[in-house]
């Protein structure tokens, strides 16, 4: 399973992978950690890295392919991975279906940790940070246990602070930032049929039963998928569509009103009937084709491929 994470600051998104890393037992793969692994070890791309940002700018894109490339291609990735913190732009994604297709291995689902406003102002801007040992509390979530604001009881040197980041104007212009950003990725993963919106508000447990909800659809129909015949098409399709629909249904009306992208999606939806489900399996098609013939073939046809 190869997904990718989406999700503002404070979304929860890190805690919900760390589960889904022992639910599938696939690596998480977050390029800022990869990147300053590489700078740490001072590899090829590490350099690279480190002259490009001694400059001032940010990492190319072409960069931060390379380091996904590199890290997918190691032996714990080869069953699937949780790709967090890329793509942020557009072009981003392209470059990543790019080399997907590449390697021939598509992303399966795009997880998109929904989380209001409002709440994720007070999520960020009720963290405290240790000054001494760096520990993160939050005053509304995980409270430090002593009454004092130490995070060791009776220390006077563990004092908690407020980095500037977490600071509300400052949360409120870096959501502003990522929304511009990210908005024309959840277009193009939702155009792409990808897309699994998740509400990230409410129990942790919660949640996670809502995340492996929105991605159980494909390994849950792995296994007829791989005898399916176009001569028992109908026979076999029947239960498989009214198990992915119940499973679906309750997300997709978010996603959809999110995007716009229902607009899209009945033609797509014809075309995709026309067409043979084993021919579209077979040949993957440009991405262009690709794109549009995703949008409810994906969402339909993939829990009956047979390479997982
Ligand atoms: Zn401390």
């Amino acid at each position: 399973m190869r997904i990718v994470l989406m999700g503002a600051p404070g979304s929860g998104k890190g805690t919900q992978a760390q589960r889904l890393v022992t639910q599938f037992h696939i690596p998480q793969i977050s390029t800022g950690d990869i990147l300053r692994q590489h700078r740490k070890d001072g590899t090829e791309l590490g350099r690279r890295a480190d002259a490009i940002m001694a400059a001032g700018k940010l990492v190319d894109d072409a960069t931060m392919l390379e380091i996904i490339r590199e890290r997918i291609a190691r032996p714990d990735a080869q069953s699937g991975f949780i790709l967090d913190g890329f793509p942020r732009t557009q072009p981003q994604a392209e470059a990543l279906t790019a080399l997907m297709k590449d390697l021939g291995t598509p992303i399966d689902a795009v997880v998109l940790f929904d989380v209001g406003a409002d709440e994720l102002v007070r999520r960020i801007s009720g963290r405290r940070t240790c000054s001494l040992c760096n520990k993160v509390f939050n005053i509304y979530s995980a409270p430090p246990t002593s009454p004092a604001t130490d995070c060791v009881a009776g220390s006077a040197e563990h004092q908690l602070f407020q980095r500037k980041d977490d600071e509300e104007a400052t949360v409120k212009e870096r959501l502003r930032v990522y929304e511009q950003n990210t908005r024309p990725v959840l277009s193009y993963y939702s155009d792409a049929g990808l897309l699994r919106t998740v509400r990230a508000e409410g129990a942790p447990q919660q949640i996670t039963q809502r995340l492996l909800d929105a991605l159980a659809p494909a390994p849950a129909v792995t296994k007829p998928a791989k005898a399916a015949k176009p001569a028992n098409k109908s026979a076999r399709r029947a239960p498989t569509r009214k198990r992915a629909a119940k499973k679906a249904a309750p997300r997709r009306p978010s996603a959809k009103s999110r995007t716009g992208a229902s607009v899209r999606r009945p033609a797509t939806r014809k075309k995709a009937k026309s067409k043979g489900g084993a021919r579209r399996r077979a040949a993957p098609a440009s991405a262009a084709v690709k794109r549009a013939g995703k949008t409810r073939a994906t969402q339909r046809r993939r829990p009956r491929r047979s390479k997982r």
